[in-house]
This record gives C-alpha cells, structure tokens and sequence, in this order.
C-alpha cells in the first residue's frame, strides 16, 4: 500500500495526514477550483506521465515531467566527476527515468531552490541512494520526511565544484547553486525563481509570488542581487527552462536596479 502521495496541483508529495497541500495554501501558490486534489505515481504512469530529458550543455540535462506531474519545471542534472546533482526535482519518477538517469551517472544529491521544487525529492533520493538537502528555513514545508533528507544554511559545496548558497527572497531559504566548470568554465548559476529569466534578452526578474504576481521590496531586491553577484558565473538557467545564456551577473545587476526603482515609486509619475 502507498505511505504517499503527491499533490495534482504542485506535485510535492505528502504523506497521508494532510487534508489540504500547505504548499498550495500559501499565498505564493494556489487552490485549483474544485479543490484540493491527490495523486499517486500509479495514476500518473496511467495518464501516460513520463520524464523527457534534454541535454543544455555539457554535463548538464534538463528533466522535465509530461503532461505536467508539478507546477512544470524543468528540473536539471548536473554531472560532475564525484557524483551528479539533481536540482529542483520532478514531481513524477518511474522506471525509464531511473534507467536513463542511471546511464548519465546517477544522483549523488538532490536539493530544491524552494519548496515549490521538492517535487518527488524522496522518491528519487530512494532510487539513488542520494542525500537530499533542505534549507533550514523552509524545513517546515517538507511534507514527507525520510532519513536521507538533511537540514543546510551556510554556503556549502554540495558536490566539489557546485555551491549552494541561500540568497532567500522568494522564500526565506530560497537558494542558488553555482556550478564553476559550467559555461565552458565561465560558470553557471541554477537559479530556481529565486531569479528567472524573462522574455527580453539580458533581463530576469524576481517575485515573492509568481502566479499570484506578488512583488518583492526594493531593498530584498537589491540584496538578493548584490548577493548573487558576490558568485562567479556568466550564464544563469531558471526552474522553468529560462536561460540567459551570457553576461548573466549583468542581467541580473541592471533587472535589480530597475526593479527596486519601479517598487520604490521612482517612476510613479509615468503610471
Ligand atoms: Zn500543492
């Protein structure tokens, strides 16, 4: 018998005491209408659920569950020569998916962004022997508690060459990984939505609650940059397959500015 299961609408998983997904409650996400609704891998594998992976540059892929098993990232393995990261996590896994990351190496460790990204974080720690690392922070927002998930706030190496870093925001423990050898060597920031890509070329952004266009102040804003630009890298990939494939650190320096300019009210004379 099942001891799981996974919320429709995000896709985190559960154990079987929760009337309603936390996750979802929040006000950074939502209740689909109708309700609350649960599922089960088996019923996800019925509905013809599946993991495409994608290669985005050397010794990085990108995992991503159809039809959607959560709120629709894109999950990314990096693979490294001690062992392989999954960040941000499908909310679905099977047998396929097993083998095919198996030929890529594996997961050594798994870790979210934000809560919003744990997805089937046990599950695919179980199919790997990995460890999965939570923030802190956010531990509260685990729904499905195993030995192999452990509690980080300082800035670790969670694998040699990527480090993880809480620049907090989005959610309180909200992190990014930096990924030295990525880009060529030029390194890579796996952002999550701590920042994301936009459509305009050279632009991110930033957001307490995407779905809910719920913004940021001024001065998290500002911080949450100055922090990330205290890391190396020249490309940054977002949880939803947003790239900004060079001079990233920049991006994310003139989006800040700008943005903290409009929230503080600079521009309230042209609205
Ligand atoms: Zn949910």
């Amino acid at each position: 018998m099942e001891t799981w299961r996974s919320c429709a609408t995000c896709g985190v998983e559960n154990e079987l005491d929760d009337e309603v997904c936390a996750i979802c409650a929040d006000e950074r996400q939502y209740l689909p209408p109708g309700g609350q609704r649960w599922t089960t891998s088996a019923e996800r594998a019925a509905e013809g659920c599946e993991i495409e992976i994608g290669g985005l540059e050397p010794d990085l892929f990108g995992l991503t569950a159809h039809p959607k098993a959560d709120i629709g990232q894109t999950a990314l393995l990096v693979r490294t020569p001690a062992g392989n990261l999954l960040w941000d996590v499908p909310g679905y896994l099977d047998d396929e998916a097993i083998a095919a990351v198996d030929e890529l190496g594996g997961v050594a460790a798994i870790m979210a962004s934000h809560p919003h990204m744990y997805g089937a974080q046990l599950e695919w720690a179980r199919a790997f022997g990995a460890t999965v690392w939570v923030s802190e922070r956010d531990r509260h927002w685990v729904r499905r508690e195993g030995a192999e998930i452990r509690g980080w706030t300082e800035p670790f190496e969670v694998l040699p060459g990527i480090r993880a870093v809480q620049l907090g925001g989005h959610f309180p423990g909200s992190a990014v990984a930096l990924w030295s050898a990525g880009a060529s060597g030029r390194g890579v920031l796996l952002s999550g939505d701590t920042i994301v890509a936009v459509p305009a070329a050279g632009w991110v952004s930033f957001q307490r609650s995407y779905p809910n266009r719920i913004p940021l102040s001024a001065a998290v804003v500002e911080r949450v940059s100055a922090d990330a630009l205290g890391l190396s890298f020249d490309r940054l990939y977002d949880n939803f397959g947003g790239v900004v494939a060079e001079s990233a650190a920049a991006a994310v320096q003139r989006s800040a500015a700008r943005y903290a300019s409009w929230v503080r009210g600079d521009h309230d004379s042209d609205t």
